[in-house]
């Protein structure tokens, strides 16, 4: 079937300007900005620039340099936040949601960073 990129998505108009973000972190390549909604103190997403629709998309398609600056973004983002383990902090969850099984709302691939509490187990057994 193929990916399928809808230039409609809220992310893409975050990305055009249409839309206000809280920024945390923009490079080359990505941008991380405040979730609307936060599951914790800590709820950031970071999303590549390009048009990928989830994390196997990236991960086919996206060039090394959208890769490399991608996962340094992340990491950065942990700094900013404050929550890496080896930096004092107490810990994080990131989340890619894909698809309908995991309710992917947004269909521009993003990671959440979330943290700030425990956050329990990882998936519930319903
Ligand atoms: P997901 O279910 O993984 O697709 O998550 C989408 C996330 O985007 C949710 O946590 C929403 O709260 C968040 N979200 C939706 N619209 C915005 C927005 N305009 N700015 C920031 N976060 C948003």
């Amino acid at each position: 079937m193929g990916y399928s990129y809808d230039e409609n998505n809220i992310f893409a108009k975050i990305l055009r300007g249409e839309i206000p973000n809280k920024t945390v972190l923009e490079t080359a390549h990505s941008l991380a900005f405040e979730d609307i909604s936060p599951a914790a103190p800590v709820h950031v997403l970071i999303i590549p620039k390009g048009p990928y629709v989830s994390v196997d998309h990236f991960a086919d398609e996206a060039t090394d340099e959208e890769i490399i600056d991608y996962t340094r973004a992340i990491g950065e983002v942990c700094k900013i936040t404050g929550v890496q383990p080896s930096s004092g902090g107490t810990g994080f969850r990131s989340i890619a949601n894909t698809g309908s099984d995991a309710i992917q709302e947004v269909p521009h691939f993003h990671t959440h960073i979330i943290g700030g509490r425990n956050l329990g187990r990882m998936i519930s057994q319903a």
